[in-house]
């Protein structure tokens, strides 16, 4: 299952598959975020496909001592298999946003596979956290079909401005080194906790050691949101980020 994991992340599969969907999406009306117009300087971390028994309790133990608070997009079948980790993820003021349950592609499964992806991973955030209000789609893979059902469910649609591909292993240095080379207020990083050995724990030290020298504040996905509805009521739109491709 991990090495499925591992492949599905891939970012390359994000472009070809979003571009692919374009055509049969009504996108551009906000309803995809992935980064916020703000009027200063926040960013938000968001840790995806955890959680993992050794990755998991590493990034926390960081986060913790640094006093951060992330967004963690949880994979139901991960979150089944360590719920004490959600807990904690709560207890220590994360937010918990739902991954799907089984990393599958949700462009190719039916509308009622679908639902049951986002049903039995809310299921299992419910019993170690509030209700979950924000969705990341596994590989970024959307088309209109998983857009209504997440629509229909309430959730928000996340998606990333910041991809330093840390579920690849580079070295530490070059995690680093590309997150603070493209933060800019109100970018959502994404990062990773569903493998092991990973770069980020390490990672993430430096980042927000780094980026809060430069001023920086880090916020929940939720929070970001609330800067930006306090001071903006717009945000790039999808098309915006198919561009980028
Ligand atoms: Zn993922």
């Amino acid at each position: 299952m991990k090495k499925i994991h591992f492949i599905l992340c891939s970012c390359f599969i994000l472009a070809t598959a979003v571009i692919g969907e374009i055509a049969q999406t009504k996108l551009d009306n906000n309803q995809i975020i992935y980064q916020a117009q703000v009027p200063r300087k926040v960013i938000a971390l968001t840790i995806d496909d955890g959680p993992h028994y050794k990755t998991t309790p590493e990034i926390l133990e960081v986060l913790k001592a640094k006093q951060v608070k992330v967004t963690f997009f949880v994979l139901g079948i991960n979150a089944e298999q360590s719920p004490a980790l959600i807990a904690q993820e709560v207890r220590d003021g994360h937010e918990i946003g739902s991954h799907a349950y089984s990393h599958s592609s949700l462009p190719a499964l039916t509308k009622k596979n679908i639902e049951e992806e986002f049903n039995k991973t809310e299921k299992i955030i419910l019993s170690h956290a509030p209700q979950p209000v924000l969705f990341r789609p596994p590989g970024g893979m959307l088309n209109s079909k998983v857009i209504e059902v997440a629509e229909q469910k309430g959730y928000k649609v996340i998606l990333w401005s910041i991809d330093p591909h840390d579920w690849q292993r580079p070295s530490t240095e070059k995690v680093v080194n590309f997150v603070l080379k493209e933060a800019k207020p109100g970018s959502i990083v994404l990062l990773h906790d569903g493998q092991y050995p990973l770069p980020t724990p390490q990672a993430i030290g430096t980042i927000i050691d780094a980026l809060r020298k430069d001023g920086y504040e880090f916020v929940t996905v939720s929070e970001l949101l609330q800067y930006k509805q306090e001071a903006y009521p717009s945000i790039t739109s999808f098309k915006d980020f198919l561009n980028r491709y």
